[in-house]
């Protein structure tokens, strides 16, 4: 074969793998028009290398974002370095749509992009190449994989049954915020609440009427609170919450409302009706308290003595409920 043959036979091979390879190849001029097009863009944009020779990548692809890409590009061209772009700084470059069986539901073709500069014989550069990855499957597996870890940790902290905050992550935040009120020495109040006589809704309506009235107690809570404030559920039927900012006051009047809020809603359960009441311990921070916990039995000595005065009442914690 002679030298020519082969030499043209060469650029046959190179081009058929141009246009085959599983990757964008763009070749831009230094006004960014658009000179070379692979088979990758081509299929993945709808247009033809024709189409596009000559025109200005931005007017092309109005979507991507100017500033952005010539910040990327203009150091490969001055500084003859090349640069990366990837998928967690800015989703893709040109918008395609994703056609990846596993991750079809990606809206967008995920781009991680390397910019090289393309040297002329006596070493400028007049051009620069985008070679362009499609790396859907790796963006969709992380999103996924941060997405379950987000849900795993809220459900971590989250009692199932009420979607309250679970006990444990509550008494932290409790923890936190009686530390925050040693250095501030604010004020800020515990209410803690139990329901009466819940032994027997259990026994009338069974453990489901139970659990079905415990919901509903927390879905009232929910609606009475405000965005700072923390509740949780403590125990069994056993609630708390974390006023922040508020004095004994200021808790005795969301407490009554709360408590009037729940003795005059009705549960409906089964085609049969549940009433319940609760019995409510005010505990404001004291400068007193050595440790979180104390403040803590402070609020359910005053939850104590509602219980055996009658409940269905508030009780604001005074030091002789302790004795
Ligand atoms: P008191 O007025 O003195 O609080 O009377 P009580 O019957 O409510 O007594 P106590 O608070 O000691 O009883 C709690 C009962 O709540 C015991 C347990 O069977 C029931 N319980 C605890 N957790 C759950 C739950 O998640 N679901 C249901 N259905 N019942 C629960
Ligand atoms: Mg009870
Ligand atoms: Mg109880």
């Amino acid at each position: 074969m002679p030298a020519s043959d082969f030499d043209m036979n060469e650029i046959h091979w190179l081009m058929d793998m141009f246009n085959t390879v599983d990757v964008g190849l763009v070749v831009l001029d230094r006004d960014y028009r658009v000179c070379i097009w692979n088979g990758f863009m081509e299929n993945h944009s709808g247009l033809l290398p024709s189409a596009v020779k000559d025109k200005d990548v931005f007017d092309l692809f109005p979507g991507i974002d100017e500033s952005w890409f010539r910040g990327k590009a203009e150091p490969v061209f001055v500084l003859k370095n090349r640069s990366f772009t990837i998928w967690e700084q800015q989703p893709y470059i040109f918008r395609f749509k994703n056609y990846r069986p596993i991750t079809g539901k990606a809206e967008y073709m995920y781009q991680n992009a390397t910019f090289i500069p393309l040297t002329t014989v006596t070493g400028e550069v007049g051009h620069i190449c985008v070679i362009l990855y499609d790396v859907t499957d790796e963006a969709m597996n992380k999103l996924e994989l941060e997405k379950a870890n987000k849900t795993l940790e809220e459900m971590s902290r989250t009692d199932a049954l009420t979607k309250l905050s679970n006990r444990g992550f509550w008494e932290e935040s409790l923890r936190k915020e009686f530390k925050r009120l040693k250095r501030n020495h604010g004020c800020s109040t515990l209410l803690m609440f139990d329901i009466d006589f819940f032994k027997r809704i259990n026994d009338e309506y069974g453990h489901s009427g139970g659990d079905e009235a415990i919901r509903h107690l927390s879905d009232l809570l929910k609606k009475t609170l405000r965005e700072t404030d923390i509740a949780g559920r403590y125990g069994g039927e056993e609630f708390a919450v974390t006023l922040v900012d508020t004095d004994a006051e200021g808790a005795m009047i969301f407490a009554e409302r709360l408590r009037c809020m729940i003795e005059n809603s009705v549960i409906y359960y089964d085609k049969k009706e549940i009433k319940l009441t609760v019995s409510l311990g005010i505990a404001s921070y004291d400068e007193s308290f050595n440790k979180h916990e104390q403040w803590i039995e402070a609020a359910d000595a005053a939850l104590y003595h509602s219980k055996e005065n009658g409940r269905n009442k508030v009780t604001i914690y005074e030091p002789s409920m302790s004795q």
